[in-house]
């Protein structure tokens, strides 16, 4: 009798949890999506409901879980800086105690998990483009320190799991990942910009715009995830996943401009303290042992987030 695939998605009500709970379905296995809805909300996972192959539970990671599955995605973490300094020792906690509690239930069921790191492990990088054997520039006591050092000590959870009892681990640093269901509010760039296209107001740039970013479309991003998880035991990470086409953060509010059509201008802000300069993957790696690169440019994938914000905002 062959037996479906159980599969647990921590944080699995989020931008990118909701996307990656639609595409393991699609594969015909058996969601389990965890989320204590802190930064999302059910309407991200209302479509899947019906679906008989998925369960939803309010959860929060910092404490134990007991279930039966056979892989482990753990996304649980607020992603964007105003969503991760509200509560900083919440956030340092969501990670180091979820991915300990996490880990442990992977060794009890001998499941197999993947961590959602990030690209903030590098800090405000000295090396451009960032490769996976560069250890970092972070600063231990800034404000975005709760999340990078955070996400840090995940890693290095993972891979003393690994080291210690054998655990089948996946380390995947993702970089900046933009789409529908993105939260409106979560002050990230695009979100931001395009949301104050669509109303008129001032686009906030941050600093003098010339810090670099590169965006990556949620659908690779998700593919990306699913390659690694599937890949051999052997491939564990950690592994840069983003796209490495690079942009100024004024190249970006140009476009978002042009492409909805605004009346907006370009509103310069004071730049966030640690505000990483320049950011850009290289996906050697990925490509080679995932054969993955991404494969939507940034303005395809601008207009389908500009078409899900646009139909969250009807005109006044
Ligand atoms: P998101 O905020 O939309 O999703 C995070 C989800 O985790 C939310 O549904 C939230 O409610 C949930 N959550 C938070 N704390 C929790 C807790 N204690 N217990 C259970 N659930 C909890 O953000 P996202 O962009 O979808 O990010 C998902 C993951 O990917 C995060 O771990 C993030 O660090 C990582 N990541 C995202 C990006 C990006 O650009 N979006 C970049 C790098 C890494
Ligand atoms: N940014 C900006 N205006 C905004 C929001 C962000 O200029 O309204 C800048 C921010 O300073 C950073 C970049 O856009 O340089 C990306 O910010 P985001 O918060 O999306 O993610 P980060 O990569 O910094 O975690």
């Amino acid at each position: 009798m062959h037996i479906r695939k159980r599969i647990l998605v921590t944080g699995g009500a989020g931008f990118i949890g909701s996307h990656l709970c639609e595409a393991l379905l699609d594969r015909g296995y058996e969601v389990l999506c965890i989320d204590n809805f802190y930064t999302s909300a059910r309407a991200n996972v209302e479509h899947l409901l019906s679906n008989s192959r998925f369960e939803l539970m309010r959860h929060d990671v910092t404490f134990p879980l007991y279930v039966e599955v056979d892989e482990i995605y753990n996304l649980a973490c607020p992603a964007s800086p105003i969503h991760y300094q509200r509560d900083p020792v919440q956030t340092t906690k969501t990670s180091v105690h979820g991915a300990i509690n996490m880990l442990g239930l992977a060794k009890r069921v001998r499941a197999k998990i993947l961590q959602a790191s990030t690209s903030e492990v590098y800090g405000d990088p000295e090396i451009h483009p960032q490769s996976e054997e560069y250890w970092g520039n972070v600063n231990p006591i800034g404000t975005r320190a709760c999340y990078d050092e955070g996400k840090r000590c995940a890693e290095t959870l993972f891979f003393d799991y690994n080291r210690q009892h054998d655990l089948r681990i996946k380390v995947a640093r993702i970089f900046n990942t933009y789409g529908p269901r993105m939260h409106p509010n979560d002050g990230r760039v695009v979100s931001n910009f395009i949301m104050q296209a669509l109303k008129g107001a001032p686009i906030t740039l941050y600093g003098d715009g010339s810090q670099t970013r590169s965006f990556c479309y949620v659908d690779d991003l998700v593919d990306g995830l699913i390659r690694l998880m599937e890949s051999a035991d052997t491939l564990i990470g950690p592994i840069n996943l983003g796209n490495p086409v690079e942009f100024t953060i004024r190249e970006l509010a140009q476009k978002v401009v042009a492409l909805t059509g605004s009346t907006s201008a370009i509103e310069m802000r004071p730049l966030p303290q640690d505000d990483p300069k320049q950011r850009q993957p290289d996906i050697t790696k990925a490509r080679t042992h995932l054969q993955w690169k991404p494969k939507v440019p940034l303005e395809q994938g601008l207009l389908k987030t500009i078409e899900y914000f646009t139909a969250l905002t009807p005109p006044d």
